[in-house]
């Protein structure tokens, strides 16, 4: 059955797409539709809808139907650049019109003397799981007649009432009728809201769908597959955001756009403690703006000669006044041929994406994010249908660049929050590597410096600093800039302190002028006396003796003071935190997160595809043991080819062990993988969300089964994590099944007290050293140490500094921590007598409130300058 008729929408002769002059739209690069060469100025509505684009320059018209199927009318080609001249609205934007009412009038003559063609296309933009059926053949065709036909896929033609839908959603060939659209709304509860790469994120899943997804906050609506129209959203932590989807696969799109905010969560979560994964982890930070100073730093002159702005990265340097040369580089306005100038950006973006692709091989993990964010705005939608409509109007490819991409920058200038705004520089970036490719010409790799160089600029693009020479830059101090900025995220990676907001100032600085850099006060001594230079040099370099110190330590065997051993792991997600892990001294990988290997992809791995992956860590991790913890799937983690009843309370439903067992044949794959991997004697299991010791046997017994079928005879060591307040209260008969326990303090918490791990309000009081964690800790260690068996800690709280005399104190001996946290770690470990620490824990078990643990932890840790 039909849904919708179109109906001419004025007289003319009807032809096809192909007869347009115009590649975007003979492609059906919009949409299918017919094409129209009018003979009358009156364009009339080809269907009842609501007008949802109608431009100053009224030179096209886009109706969305009851049903959301979207039509658009363009008056021939290149009319864009008529500027509204010869035409004339006759509705506004946001109108609801019947078929057959009047919405532009335009001259027919001035039209046809300004245009490149008259033929109009009319399009359905729209198409997912739809069809055009009756198209009319070629010939004369008067206002009001109909065009086509839109069906559903699999149905059959019966016309309909003119311009009139069906009250039936339009049916699918594969799905029921009721999933053909989807949507959800949820609350972003990510500390800096839809930054960059939680965009990027949720770009890259709604671009592996048919579905066109949206999403939408603050009245307003982005383009899901669009990482600059999601930016610009402007969603913060705490709002609502809504998703959308129509298609045939809706509601998978919209359970996989769930999914990846929940990952950026994870993610998030993951890299908790702030340093980035490749830096030292020894000093300082990753530029996290709750720590660093606040961007009101105030900016004073106070001192003469001193300057005050924002930590972006902490640390101390003397060096040379430097400034690069960025050249401009000039456009012309006007192109050519629409068609060349389009080629040409295509084959500049080409170039791009390939040498971009090439640097992000060669850096590290922090490299790599920020290129695949700069890959993204490259081929992000909003600004390449905008270049293209540039272009379509008679500009050149580099003028409709750059215009697109200011564009998209205004946008996020407009908008509050200052990590969306400090997107502007990776726009920028993106916008002069396609000029230079359009030039022929590409950014150096190579930036030659002086000895001891501190930049000094009003602003550093992240592809400057990567050319820059390491080996000579000792810190950057920037007039503007902030210290969450992609440029300040790579300079945290590279362990380069770095000043921004440091205002004009900053300029006066000559050439070649020695200057003291204090990233860890926020000043930058532009004028210094000689035993201020002198003092700073010391300081930089006792610093630099200290951090030698502790990463050399953290190689070593940790014990505690009075000698008891304790054992400082890694958490792992791939091979790359493996490297890091080993590089920072980590015993061992404490928790492999598994599931990031089998979320976001559309079948499951294969036993290959995972043996493979877990090789490859297990060999970067030589003979270090690896627990390897299975698959944490289900409930926040939905795969796409798991089909998991949708649930109330994800977090209470089918997750973790209990999927593992509601689907044996992907538990099967995932234990065969686990098992072959060499050395097997390194390889431990780990079990998540245990509540009783049945789960523990059910899988006990698919191991003893595939290990016979595989014929390995070793023994294979198996733990239970102790993640809900059942495991932990029933861990005594749970260690008698298992030959370790790991605590999960993240769900431990959250389970005890109640309280969604990731909810924003929440924050301040999901605290794993509330008195009631620390006593299912208790009774978790308690039950491992009369059992003579290991109980680790791999929760977030692992790394936390006030924690770990307590968690020691309770029995642990082992903790697993993200890689850059394991140095001060292992230093703090070291510091500390067990029997002070057992001291400290039975007090803190009987306090009222986590305030109180902190405080008395505190209290017996001293101040803060005691750890690294
Ligand atoms: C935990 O719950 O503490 C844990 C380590 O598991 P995850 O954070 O992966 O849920
Ligand atoms: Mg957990």
């Amino acid at each position: 059955m039909s849904i919708l008729q179109i109906l001419a929408p004025f007289d003319g002769w009807c032809g096809t797409l192909d007869e347009v002059p115009d590649p975007v739209f003979a492609g059906r690069m919009l949409g299918d539709g017919v094409a129209i060469d009018p003979t009358s100025g009156i364009l009339v509505a080809p269907c009842a809808g609501e007008i949802v684009t109608l431009p100053a320059s009224a030179h096209a018209v886009s109706i969305r139907t009851a049903r959301g199927i979207d039509v658009l009318v363009h008056i021939g080609v290149d009319t864009v650049q008529l500027g509204g001249r010869g035409f004339e609205a006759r509705v506004r934007p946001g109108a609801s019109v019947r078929a057959g009412d009047e919405l532009i009038r335009f001259d027919l003559d001035v039209v046809a003397r300004g245009a490149k063609s008259l033929m109009t296309p009319i399009l359905v933009t729209s198409l997912d799981g739809l069809r055009l059926q009756q198209r009319r053949a070629p010939g004369l065709v008067s206002s009001g007649e109909v065009l086509f036909e839109i069906a559903g896929i699999a149905t059959a033609g019966i016309a309909t009432a003119a311009g009139i839908e069906t009250g039936a959603p339009p049916p699918r060939a594969v799905d029921p009728p009721n999933r053909e659209a989807a949507g959800h709304t949820l609350i972003v509860t990510l500390r800096h809201g839809l930054h960059a790469r939680p965009a990027a994120l949720l770009a890259q899943r709604a671009k592996t769908f048919g579905a066109q997804a949206s999403l939408s906050a603050h009245g307003r609506t982005a383009n899901a597959r669009s990482v600059v129209a999601i930016m610009a959203l402007g969603v913060r932590q705490g709002d609502e955001l809504s998703i959308q989807a129509r298609g045939a696969d809706a509601p998978q799109s919209v359970a996989s756009l769930v999914a990846g905010i929940q990952e950026a969560l994870r993610m998030e979560s993951a890299a908790g403690h702030g340093a980035a994964a490749d830096h030292g982890g020894v000093q300082g930070a990753a530029p996290d703006s709750s720590k660093t100073a606040p961007t009101a730093a105030p900016r004073s002159f106070a001192d003469a000669g001193v300057l005050s702005g924002v930590i972006a990265v902490p640390g101390i340097a003397v060096g040379r006044a430097t400034r690069i040369e960025r050249r401009e580089i000039a456009v012309a306005e006007h192109g050519a041929d629409s068609g060349r100038e389009r080629a040409e950006l295509e084959q500049a973006r080409v170039n791009v994406r390939m040498r971009l692709e090439r640097v992000a091989a060669t850096g590290g993990a922090t490299r790599r994010e920020i290129i695949a964010a700069h890959l993204e705005f490259l081929d992000d939608p909003q600004v390449n249908e905008a270049a293209h409509e540039l272009i379509a109007a008679g500009k050149s490819a580099g003028f409709a660049w750059r215009t697109a991409i200011r564009r998209s920058i205004s946008a996020l200038q407009a908008l509050e929050d200052s990590r969306l705004r400090e997107r502007v520089d990776d726009l920028l970036d993106v916008e002069s590597h396609v000029l230079l490719a359009l030039a022929g010409e590409a950014r150096p790799m190579n930036i030659p410096l002086p000895e001891r160089a501190v930049l000094v600029a009003d602003d550093l693009l992240p592809s400057e600093l990567t050319a820059l020479d390491r080996q000579r830059l000792v810190a950057i101090c920037l007039s503007g800039g902030g210290a969450t900025s992609h440029v300040a995220i790579l300079a945290a990676a590279m362990d380069i302190p770095m000043l921004v907001g440091l205002g004009s100032g900053i300029r006066d600085i000559a050439y070649g002028a020695t200057v003291i850099v204090d990233a860890d006060a926020g000043t930058l001594q532009t004028a210094p006396a000689a035993t201020a230079v002198e003092q700073a040099r010391a300081a930089v370099e006792s610093r630099l003796m200290r951090r030698a110190k502790t990463l050399a330590e953290a190689q070593l065997e940790c014990r505690a003071l009075d000698g008891t051993r304790v054992e400082v792991f890694a958490n792992l997600g791939n091979v790359t935190d493996a490297a890091a892990a080993v590089a920072h001294g980590a015993e061992g990988c404490g928790l492999l997160r598994t599931e990031f290997l089998f979320i976001d992809r559309e079948t499951a791995p294969t036993e290959t595809e995972q043996l493979a992956a877990y090789q490859d860590i297990a060999a970067a991790l030589g003979p270090r043991p690896m627990i390897l913890r299975l698959m944490d799937v289900g409930g926040d983690k939905p795969l796409r080819y798991l089909p998991l009843p949708a649930e109330e309370n994800p977090a209470l439903g089918l997750r973790g062990v209990r999927t593992a067992l509601a689907y044996p044949d992907l538990m099967r794959t995932q234990l065969r993988a686990a098992l072959r991997v060499q050395p097997a004697g390194n390889v431990r299991l780990l079990i998540p969300m245990i509540t009783d010791a049945a789960e523990i046997l059910a899988v006990r017994s698919v191991i003893d089964d595939l290990k016979a079928e595989i014929g390995i005879a070793d023994r294979i060591e198996l733990g239970a994590m102790i993640e809900t307040p059942a495991a932990a209260l029933m861990a005594s008969a749970l260690i008698r099944e298992v030959d370790f326990l790991s605590i999960g303090s993240n769900d431990l918490t959250q389970y005890t007290l109640a309280m969604d791990r990731g909810h924003p309000e929440l924050a301040g009081r999901t605290d794993a050293l509330h008195p009631a964690v620390l006593k299912l800790v208790a009774a978790a260690a308690g039950a491992g140490g009369a059992a003579g068996k290991m109980v680790a800690v791999c929760g977030g709280v692992a790394a936390d500094r006030l924690a770990v005399p307590l968690l020691l104190g309770l029995g642990v001996r082992e903790l697993s921590v993200v890689p850059a946290a394991v140095p001060a770690i292992k230093r703090q470990i070291r510091s500390l007598r067990i029997s002070d620490c057992r001291e400290l824990a039975l007090r803190c078990l009987g306090l009222a409130s986590p305030g109180e643990v902190r405080a008395q932890a505190a209290e017996m840790l001293g101040p803060l300058g005691d750890t690294p």
